[in-house]
């Protein structure tokens, strides 16, 4: 269906994918995993290729409306919502392709990386930083940076890119890495859209075995997991290395770090000395396919899903990075203010550092200093409860504010850009030339 978005003058370009206006389309693009902000956008764009979203961009600017891609909407503060404009939903174009001799893969931006690791594994290749959670698609990781369990030895997902294709603001497509329109190539990675939509990755492999064995080790205090995380990152045993605190009833926040290490048998599973920090508890170990291991998350989907909490409920969360010299009080601090109602039934705590050098792509938020520890408060807010939803608002800015004065940064928040446009304003993509656009706005 092609239509002329209501308020829009002139008529839309020929296109091969579809235009929508149909109700259904617009409340899906007027929603996100946040479930916090809907604003309705007038159409939206189920791309067939990077020429439609070239057209549909150039169209926008002509006729004054924003255009704002979107990936798997798990944005929580409406990033990719485009109130009175088009948004570009690049789930459409999710084309993997096979791997080629160089160990590159080149996918369409609308695809998950659960797509990527089903076309990669088969053949004994990963993307060398993969997100925890495989549902978030290419461009909208690329967009925002991209962590994960890997990230203490190889930075972020957008540190691993060789090229990308991008539709610039002024509706042109270009291809660029970092020998060949380099500005450009910096400006989109770790930017949330700000200076083009990207439509294709060319992304690094390397070899990935078959079976993860999993470490799980209680640590009184975020100090102690902290360094426990960067001693096993520095001794380079571990291809996977995340923390998370857990509230247990009758103890309080407990903090666990997790360490895992990828093999392939019958190769017997590399030895972990030192795993343990010292006079603490033994660890919990298992041993699982590394696919199910990248996947782990996705049963926990399925059963938020179920119960309606995934889709339905508001999720309040809260990224930051923090300087690793500040990161252990923080943490300490603002989780003896919470209990386990300030996270939410379905809500968890991530806790791990990632050392700065590893973090190339020059627009990537991170905290002053050696290391950025990330600090996610996942939170679920009960439905119906503004009570509670305001008091993790105003936690998160609190958290935010103290992030921010001590060198800190927000991470894949709702940015100026952003605001400016949720608000009412008519910001749309600008031209790659501003300063980074990471100041993020309270919550
Ligand atoms: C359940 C859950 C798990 C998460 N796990 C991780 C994790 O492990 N590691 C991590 O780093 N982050 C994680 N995040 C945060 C996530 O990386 C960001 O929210 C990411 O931007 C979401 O990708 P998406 O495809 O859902 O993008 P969307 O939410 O659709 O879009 C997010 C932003 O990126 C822009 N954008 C989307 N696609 C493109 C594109 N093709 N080109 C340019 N801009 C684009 C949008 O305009 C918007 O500003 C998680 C979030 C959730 C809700």
């Amino acid at each position: 269906m092609t239509a002329l978005p209501p308020g829009a003058a002139v008529p839309p370009p020929e296109l091969r994918g579809v235009l929508s206006t149909r109700e259904s389309d617009l409340a899906a693009a007027a929603s996100d995993f946040g479930n916090l902000v809907h604003l309705r956008p007038l159409a939206v764009l189920f791309p067939a290729d990077a020429g439609d979203v070239a057209a549909i961009v150039r169209y926008g600017r002509a006729n004054g409306l924003p255009v704002v891609p979107r990936g798997a909407g798990h944005a929580v503060d409406g990033q990719a919502q485009a109130p009175g404009g088009i948004v570009v939903d690049l789930t459409s174009v999710a084309r993997v392709r096979a791997p080629d001799d160089r160990n590159l893969i080149s996918v369409d931006a609308g695809a998950t990386w659960q797509a990527v690791a089903e076309a990669t594994l088969p053949r004994g290749l990963v993307p060398p930083v993969l997100p925890d959670h495989l549902g978030l698609t290419v461009g909208g990781t690329l967009a925002a940076g991209g962590f994960g369990g890997s990230s203490h030895r190889h930075g972020s997902v957008s540190d691993q890119v060789h090229e990308l294709d991008v539709v610039t603001p002024g509706g042109e497509l270009r291809t660029c890495s970092p020998t060949r329109d380099r500005d450009l190539f910096d400006a989109v990675r770790g930017t949330q859209g700000q200076y083009g939509i990207i439509t294709r990755a060319a992304l690094g492999l390397h070899p990935a075995g078959r079976t993860a064995i999993r470490h799980r080790i209680g640590c009184p205090d975020p100090g102690t997991l902290l360094a426990a995380q960067v001693r096993l990152a520095a001794g380079g045993r571990f291809d996977h290395i995340l923390g998370s605190a857990v509230h247990v009833p009758g103890r309080g926040w407990q903090f666990v770090l997790e360490a895992v290490a990828v093999f392939t048998p019958p190769q017997a599973p590399p030895p972990q000395p030192g795993i343990r920090p010292s006079d603490g508890p033994a660890p919990e170990t298992d041993v699982l396919p590394y696919a199910d291991y990248l996947g782990r998350l996705a049963p926990f989907e399925r059963q938020l899903r179920a119960a309606g909490s995934w889709q339905n409920h508001p999720h309040p969360r809260c990224n930051v990075l923090l300087p690793g010299r500040h990161a252990a009080g923080i943490i300490a601090d603002t989780l003896a203010g919470l209990g386990p109602e300030d996270i939410g039934e379905s809500g968890s705590v991530l806790i791990y550092p990632v050392p700065n050098r590893r973090l190339r792509a020059p627009r990537l938020p991170k905290a002053r200093g050696t290391t950025s520890v990330l600090f996610g408060l996942q939170r679920t807010a009960p439905p119906d409860d503004p009570a509670a939803l305001r008091r993790m608002h105003e936690g998160n800015a609190r958290l935010l504010a103290r992030a921010l004065r001590v060198g800190g940064a927000a991470y894949s928040a709702r940015t100026p850009y952003h605001d400016t446009r949720i608000t009412g304003g008519t910001a749309g993509m600008a031209e790659p030339l501003g300063p980074p656009a990471h100041e993020p706005v309270s919550p």
